[in-house]
């Protein structure tokens, strides 16, 4: 449709025009025999109409187009000597002989050959010294996309590196193609470097931004290390989520109430009154209580004071961290816009961790006792000297019977009700309760118990 479009307004001498429809057509079909033969036709430099005409001859000198360039450049005399070999071989040949090979210096950056994807043909991985996809013998362009596979091995042949280090690939003002810094004139079309004024661009990379494959292209402002950890800990967090979710549920289970049916079976009871006696004592202490007798006194240790008497000079090591130098490492890569990706090297200091003694003082204290005066007394006290006990398995409870001395009297009471249950599996289990719940039921009565998980009563309803 261009040509077409191209082929009309070169009728009508707008030659501006025409010139730039054949540009899109030869932009996308380089090899488009008919768009070169209109250029040969409508380009007003002769140059550039001679390389037009071996273009199409190179094609295909078969055809009648090509016949007519044939005859053409047969006609025509060959212009100075500027033209390009319009049927370039796929790789420049490097005009410069193979670099020194004496380049001794021990921490030259290492150079790699990353890879291309053509995106007219699919072709995945094709070489970064090769300008034109070796399948469909498409040209790359300003949208190439360079990447350096992880498996890369170090550009060492001389030649190679001399091509990677020359420069970033030039692109044709008149056909966009991609050309070696070296080469004067567009691989394809024959245009002359000094026309063109964009090129392709060098990049660096930190190591984790390297583009790996023509895929997945990382965005420089990567905010991708945040997620991928949170990603990490995250499923730990869901983890422990789920033990929690899982034991507070297993606790809910156990301690959730439970409601059955039981039988009262029987009932026990115990009662029990502590003793107590008038018993004089002897007791020490820092001071006599009210109601005691004074046997003696002695000066005792009541405690001891920490007392600053001088310090020791000691030695001990201490360890520190000192830069020792630095060192050189690769911190990153750098698209060289050719092809080519070179290590970028970064300084960083070297630390080593040093011991040495130093002197310190260090304080000295002594313990110092402090001297009070310790009573010996009598004192009458009362003391638990036995406890009555009295219990049954029926229903008449009662308290124990006490036949107090003089010096004696009752203490501490207890008391304790306990029916016996029985579950619809004939389980016994004794359940204390309280006096008027013991005194109202009845036995053979079925009551409703709250149990554990495991059918323990817990409590009468
Ligand atoms: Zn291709
Ligand atoms: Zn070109």
């Amino acid at each position: 449709m261009f040509l077409d479009m191209a082929r009309t307004a070169h009728v009508k001498g707008q030659t501006e025009q025409a010139l730039s429809l054949i540009d899109r057509v030869l932009y996308t079909e380089p090899n488009n025999q008919a768009a070169w033969l209109l250029l040969a036709e409508t380009t007003p430099d002769p140059a550039r109409r001679t390389q037009a005409y071996e273009r199409v001859v190179a094609i295909n000198p078969q055809t009648a187009a090509g016949k007519q360039a044939v005859a053409a450049l047969q006609a025509t005399p060959a212009p100075p000597a500027t033209s390009a070999p319009p049927a370039a071989p796929a790789v420049p040949a490097d005009p410069r002989p193979p670099a020194n090979a004496d380049s001794a210096a021990p921490k030259q950056p290492a150079v790699r050959e990353g890879r291309w994807d053509c995106r007219y043909c699919g072709s995945k991985g094709v070489r970064g010294r090769d300008i034109a996809c070796p399948a469909c013998g498409h040209v790359r362009d300003k949208e190439v996309r360079f990447y350096l596979p992880e498996e890369a091995d170090e550009v060492l042949d001389a030649a190679l590196l001399q091509r990677a280090k020359a420069g970033v690939d030039w692109l044709c003002a008149f056909c966009g193609t991609s050309n070696v810094a070296t080469a004067e004139q567009c691989r394809q079309c024959g245009a002359s470097k000094a026309e063109s004024n964009q090129h392709q661009a060098e990049k660096t990379y930190t190591l984790d931004q390297v583009p790996r494959s023509a895929k997945a292209p990382k965005p420089t402002p990567a905010p991708a290390p945040p997620p991928s950890k949170s990603g990490g800990c995250g499923s730990v967090v869901a983890i422990a989520a789920v033990l929690l979710l899982f034991f507070v549920g297993l606790g809910a289970w156990l301690l959730w109430p439970r409601s059955s049916e039981m039988a009262i079976t029987g009932y026990s009871w115990e009662r029990t009154i502590a003793i107590e006696e008038l018993q004089t004592v002897t007791e020490e202490g820092w001071e006599i209580p009210a109601g005691g007798r004074r046997l003696s006194e002695r000066q005792a240790v009541y405690g001891y004071n920490q007392v600053l008497t001088g310090y020791e000079t000691r030695t001990r090591n201490v360890s520190e961290q000192v830069q020792v130098g630095t060192e050189t490492y690769t911190c990153g890569q750098r698209d060289l816009g050719n092809g080519f990706f070179e290590e970028v090297q970064c300084d960083r200091p070297v630390y080593e961790t040093r011991t040495r003694s130093e002197t310190y003082e260090e304080p000295i204290y002594q313990a110092v006792p402090i001297m009070r005066t310790s009573y010996t007394y009598e004192i009458d006290r009362w003391r638990v000297v036995t406890t009555r006990r009295v219990g049954g398995s029926n229903r008449r409870a009662e308290w124990p019977t006490l036949n107090l001395r003089d010096n004696q009297r009752a203490g501490t009471r207890t008391e304790q009700y306990i029916v016996v249950l029985e579950d619809g599996n004939r389980r016994r289990y004794e359940l204390e309760v309280s006096q008027a719940q013991w005194e109202a039921l009845r036995e053979g009565q079925r009551v409703e118990v709250q149990t554990d998980a495991f059918g323990k009563p817990i409590s009468i309803e």
